[in-house]
């Protein structure tokens, strides 16, 4: 069996030929990529894909011997011409016959529709992780394989796996996008119920695997077990693969080790929380998308108040819009404060100390250290970290922040908090660091 590019660049070579011998109108009802594409050969078949079933029984019924003709002055010998619905899951059994497993989309969870690219909102959060997902759903298995994204919950990680569905699906690639608790249960049932061979058969025929939730692998060593074969197996073929995960690599240490370094071998982004800009796009982006105009004050209030996930920003914007539609009266502040509670009572700020503490068990320096005056390395980076997260995260002012460090004055903090800033948008490690900090400052908090 050769690799699906290399089959549809001879079918392509082959509708090149036959654009000649067909009518024009016909070739391109019938024939002109991306209506069809060639998806599978071995030595005796040829699969052809065809957009929907329309086609595929057209061409099978009344263009059979053009194509067969055709491929056979191509490859030079006679194979048979098999047919195909884009989308559709095949095995072959035995006798080379196709065997249709199941509609590929019904595989999976369904795709959003609205969780596209386009409706994906940049900021310094999440360009990085936007630029590697479009890529990968623009040459998948070419680009970075695999890509794994991480971040806190609720932001984005699920919206961009469906916008690589979505844009994977536009260009007639098969994919097959499941979470990690799905995959597992098809597992173990292929187990009990002996069948695991059509359970990697599955797999045989997809462009790239979406697999949501790693972290819900954890301590399931059996699945990981047939997790690890079928990654194996895509990942030989140059299918892509797309894993998000809830925690960093080194946070899924249960994973078997093997895994883990499958894992760091390919790309790996992560989506931090967005910035008070971003979450006001984001926030007029949901009321577009509903086609309701919401007040700025409003779309303000709400995106001052809630930091850390966007789910539940978004739950905030839809009570809210939930008001105009019972009563028809268009909420101001005081409905949408009665409503959601004012900020001061809702935003929990994490405590100093505490951001302090953190910081000195994350990088395991004295907290002595920490606040002290020197300047070796050691105690100068993650005393800048400090500063910073207390900066974002405790909302004390600078001077406050100062007096924290042994009296320090507010132009040397903020000098360290821009400091921080810049390298963060260009050193991963640094943001991973800060990630993985504030997520456990905040879910202690
Ligand atoms: P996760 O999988 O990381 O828990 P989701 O992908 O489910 O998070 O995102 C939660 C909600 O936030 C979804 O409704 C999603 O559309 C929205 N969201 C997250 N990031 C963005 C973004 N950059 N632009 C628009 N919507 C976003
Ligand atoms: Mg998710």
């Amino acid at each position: 069996m050769t690799s699906v590019d290399n089959d549809n660049d001879l079918w392509m070579t082959a509708l090149g030929e036959m654009e000649t011998k067909v009518p024009k109108p016909i070739f391109e009802t019938w024939l002109k990529f991306p209506k069809t594409r060639g998806k599978f050969f071995s030595e005796t078949v040829f699969i052809i894909e065809a957009q929907d079933a329309f086609i595929s029984e057209y061409l099978e019924t009344r263009m059979y011997s053009v194509i067969s003709e055709t491929l056979q002055k191509l490859i030079k010998k006679e194979v048979e011409i098999k047919f195909n619905v884009f989308g559709v899951a095949f095995t072959l059994d035995e006798n080379s016959n196709v065997k249709v497993i199941k509609k590929i989309e019904n595989l999976g969870v369904q795709i959003n529709d609205q969780y596209t690219f386009d409706n994906f909102v940049l900021g310094p959060s999440n360009e990085l992780v936007h630029a590697a997902s479009l890529s990968v759903s623009e040459n998948p298995g070419k680009s970075f394989n695999p890509l794994m994204i991480y971040s806190e919950v609720g932001l984005g990680k699920t919206h961009l796996l469906h916008a690589i569905a979505n844009k994977l699906h536009e260009q007639n690639f098969n994919f097959y996008y499941l979470t990690c608790e799905d995959f597992t249960n098809e597992y173990i049932k292929s187990i009990r119920t002996n069948s695991t061979e059509k359970f990697r058969n599955k797999y045989r025929s997809i462009d790239a695997l979406l697999l949501d939730d790693i972290q819900f692998l954890m301590g399931k060593e059996q699945t990981q077990e047939g997790f690890f074969h079928t990654f194996n197996a895509l990942h030989l073929n140059k299918k892509q693969i797309v894993i998000t995960s809830d925690r960093p690599i080194s946070g899924l240490k249960l994973l078997e080790d093997r895994i883990t370094s499958r894992l760091s071998g390919g790309l790996v982004v992560d989506i931090q929380f967005p910035d008070l800009e971003t979450r006001l796009d984001i926030l007029k982006q949901k009321a577009l998308i509903k086609n309701v105009v919401v007040d700025d004050e409003i779309i303000g209030f709400i995106a001052n108040r809630v930091y850390h996930n966007i789910r539940e920003m978004e739950g905030a914007l839809n009570k809210v819009l939930a008001i105009t539609e019972l009563t028809g009266i268009k909420p101001d502040i005081q409905a949408a404060e009665e409503l959601l509670g004012a900020p001061d009572e809702l935003e929990v700020f994490s405590d100093p100390d505490e951001i302090i503490a953190q910081v000195s068990k994350y990088f395991q320096v004295d907290i002595e250290d920490l606040r002290g005056k020197s300047r070796e390395q050691k105690y100068t980076t993650p005393r800048q970290i400090a500063m910073f997260i207390l900066r974002e995260d405790s909302k004390i002012n600078l001077n406050s922040i100062g007096k924290l460090f042994g009296g320090r004055d507010h132009s040397t903090v903020l000098h360290a908090i821009r400091r921080v800033q810049t390298d963060a948008a260009t050193n991963p490690n640094l943001r991973r660091d800060l990630l993985s900090l504030r997520s456990s400052i905040i879910n202690r908090g």
